[in-house]
């Protein structure tokens, strides 16, 4: 089969390599689209991925082959994987939280030892297959890992229907932030985003208003929906000043939510969060529960695809794919397994 290969500096090479056989509980996908994730542009960069390693963990496609001992699955199914192998001895493995694993760098698709879906052929553990609805186009289903994040974001939060939220930083995960927060009930949402492409989205996702982190001065009045800054805020920008930021943002009580990946260390005040009772949480990928959940709304229609994804490329053009992202201008882009 075809793959993109990590080389040795840290770029993407199309070459052969073996298409996998499906040992015992295992099941071989065709795959079908796998988008580019913001943290597989990340760890590239940071030569975090190992040479010789296939990424992609946003993937959607058909069973092909079927190991020894797996049942209820044929050839043609559409699926969806959750893009981990969890050791299942840990103790948040025996808490039922597979995406907290100790062993989820080793053993995820994508990130080193198992080869991830920027290939033909994909070889998973039959139980982290998910039937992919029949009713939802199969790019469509693409999208259900990212926004599988955004659903288990939202859920772990204490946000309750009627209450307000800024949503920072209007990338895929603030984008799909937004969708999940509407669906569970949001009465405004205003967000902050510096784009002015990125900020139409999010206007056409639903998002009441957008803010200009820059211009809109000062955040601290702008931020206000009805004289009161919001319930909650949802930080998806990830970068240094944010946290901060995040705090200042939040009203009275409420709840800041850490969706964003920074990695160096921060400052923040801590007379901001102490003077307003805030509470700070973090939010991780997803559990199985809010991926089989986000696969479920995806029938409902509550993710817009139009607004998410921007562009299709065949996989002999990854390479590209990865460096157009490295500018502004686009949302998802999708690789197309099949188009070598
Ligand atoms: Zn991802
Ligand atoms: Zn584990």
């Amino acid at each position: 089969m075809k793959a993109a290969i990590v080389q040795s500096d840290f770029t993407l090479k199309i070459e052969e390599y073996p298409t996998p056989k499906p040992g015992s509980g295992q099941v071989l996908i065709k795959v079908a689209y796998c988008g580019i994730c913001g943290s597989d542009i990340h760890f590239l960069a940071a030569k975090m991925i190992p040479e010789g390693c296939i990424m992609g963990h946003e993937l959607s496609g058909y069973v092909e082959e079927i190991g020894e001992g797996v049942e209820g699955w044929k050839k043609g199914d559409p699926v969806a994987v959750y893009p981990a192998d969890p050791c299942g001895l840990c103790d948040p493995c025996l808490q039922a939280r597979a995406h907290l694993c100790e062993k989820n760098f080793e053993r995820g698709y994508g990130l080193g030892a198992n080869p991830g879906a920027f290939a033909e052929y994909m070889l998973t553990e039959s139980s982290m297959l998910h039937r992919a609805p029949e009713d939802v186009d199969i790019k469509t289903v693409a999208l259900n890992e990212p926004w599988a994040v955004a659903v288990h974001g939202v859920r772990i939060s204490d946000f309750k229907i009627g209450q307000t939220a800024l949503v920072m930083g209007a990338g895929p995960i603030g984008l799909l932030c937004i969708y999940a927060l509407k669906h569970a009930g949001a009465s405004y949402i205003l967000v902050s985003e510096p784009d002015p492409n990125r900020a139409k989205l999010a206007l056409n996702a639903g998002a009441d208003k957008v803010l200009h982190p820059e211009k809109d001065f000062p955040l601290m009045e702008t931020a206000k929906i009805k004289g009161k800054l919001p319930d909650f805020v949802f930080e998806c920008a990830g970068m240094a000043t944010t946290m901060e930021e995040a705090g200042a943002l939040c009203g009275p009580k409420g709840q800041v939510v850490m969706m964003g990946i920074y990695q160096d260390y921060v400052s923040t005040f801590p007379l901001t969060w102490f003077m307003k009772e805030l509470t700070v949480i973090f939010s991780l990928g997803s559990e199985i529960r809010d991926f089989r959940e986000s696969l479920y709304l995806l029938s409902k229609k509550a993710v817009d695809e139009n607004v998410m994804i921007s562009k299709v490329v065949p996989l002999s053009k990854i390479k590209e794919a990865f460096e157009a992202l490295e500018k502004p201008g686009h949302t998802k882009i999708l690789i197309d397994c099949q188009g070598v």
